[in-house]
């Protein structure tokens, strides 16, 4: 007897055939600024340990004990049994460090998207997203059920046009913004404060995806909303712990309301069991670092900059980057591969995205730096780009 999957060969083919089919990559290190793949020493540029905290010793402590005092694994869904004193100092303190009044933890980013989205709106309501939000972000906003609009990206006057034609109409239609406010693959910054405009001008809810910016800009980490002084204008924002701050898990923070509310309408929050104490101690200790040394936030904004300048410098397009994530656009997936197997030979490790995660025709190259990298690392990472980029006819 056989099994009736040979569709899966199929669909397997034609994304070999288009340069799109994704293997997976074994590799030695962790999430260090130096990892090894086959025996061979590579500098990283694809982590979003953007801090390095993943591999910080502080970190690993606090999971032990907790591990010790309270065990691996909580056991229960939040709402059943699995609620400990450190879930909520987590979200207490999470919520002050964002400046606004509430937090709830999810289990990761992507189900915090999956969960809070369908909680703000529903069958009959509206959401408008940016059109190169983050998978997780389309995915709430199709399991919502709501009319789904994108506009062109960060393009505030498309965003004010749709707002404004479908203002009033039934007076009980709920209208949510959803964006991310640094973007994964583009590096570049939602126009946050327009947008905050626009959405408080038309009663709409405002809902930020900050996994690439908590931690990573705005005062001490704070991110955009916090860079932009627009607390008050969120209604939920989303950070995960699984970047800039080495664990698992996420944060939605927003006013006092949103964390009661999320607790009985999340279906992502109800219905999956409760991140165990190692996890959340780790995120604790990571919120502490944070706090406490300044300079990890400041070491990645400059290696950032570093890299920024020295790609540009070099002829490549860079987008419109202003962040850790810095894309080389590439074009076709073909080529996007081509550049980063030459990269590998060279020993820099930075992975070709190609569609879906980006629109056709645009995949590229994306770089991402740590703090825990040298300025030396970034020299060389420019070089072996420069190097590449000269031998595939990309950059004199
Ligand atoms: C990584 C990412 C997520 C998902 O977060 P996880 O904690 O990894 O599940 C959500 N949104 C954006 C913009 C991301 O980059």
């Amino acid at each position: 007897m056989s099994l009736p999957i040979d569709f899966m060969n199929r669909r397997l083919d034609g994304l070999e055939r288009r340069g799109l089919r994704r293997k997976l990559t074994q590799l030695e290190g962790g999430a260090a600024p130096w990892i090894e793949i086959e025996g061979r020493r590579l500098l990283n540029l694809s982590s979003n340990n953007y801090l390095g905290l993943a591999g910080h010793p502080d970190l690993a402590a606090a999971m032990a004990t907790a591990a010790d005092d309270e065990g691996c694994g909580s056991g229960s869904s939040r709402l059943i049994a699995g609620t400990s004193h450190l879930h909520e100092a987590l979200e207490s303190r999470f919520a002050a460090f964002k400046g606004m009044e509430s937090g709830l933890l999810f289990t990761s980013g992507y189900t915090a998207n999956l969960g809070v989205i369908p909680s703000l709106v529903g069958a009959g309501d509206l959401v408008l997203g940016d059109e190169l939000n983050h998978a997780s972000l389309i995915d709430g906003c199709r399991l919502s059920r709501a009319e789904f609009r994108s506009y062109p990206h960060a393009d505030v006057g498309a965003l004010r046009d749709a707002l404004a034609s479908t203002a009033g109409g039934t007076g009980t239609r709920r209208r949510l913004v959803v964006t991310d406010t640094v973007f994964s693959m583009e590096g570049d910054e939602a126009p946050l404060t327009e947008i905050a405009e626009a959405c408080s001008r038309y009663d709409a809810m405002l809902m930020v995806d900050e996994a690439h910016a908590t931690g990573c800009l705005g005062p001490g980490g704070r991110g955009l909303v916090a860079e932009l002084q627009l607390e008050s204008q969120v209604t939920a924002s989303m950070s995960t712990l699984s970047k800039a701050l080495g664990g698992l898990g996420a944060l939605v923070t927003g006013p006092a309301l949103l964390r009661d509310y999320l607790i009985n309408t999340s279906r992502s929050f109800t219905f999956t069991t409760a991140l165990p104490a190692p996890v959340v101690a780790a995120g604790l200790a990571a919120l502490d670092l944070l706090e406490r040394d300044l300079w990890r936030v400041q070491r990645l904004q400059d290696n950032a900059a570093q890299l920024r300048r020295g790609l540009r410098d070099a002829g490549f397009n860079i987008s419109g980057s202003t962040t850790q994530i810095v894309p080389v656009l590439v074009g076709e997936s073909r080529r996007a591969l081509d550049f980063a197997a030459a990269l590998r030979a060279e020993g820099v490790f930075a992975v070709a995205v190609r569609p879906p995660s980006v629109p056709m025709g645009a995949a590229r190259v994306r770089a991402t730096v740590m703090a825990t990298h040298s300025a030396d690392d970034i020299v060389l990472a420019i070089d072996a780009f420069r190097r590449v980029g000269a031998s595939l006819g990309m950059v004199a």
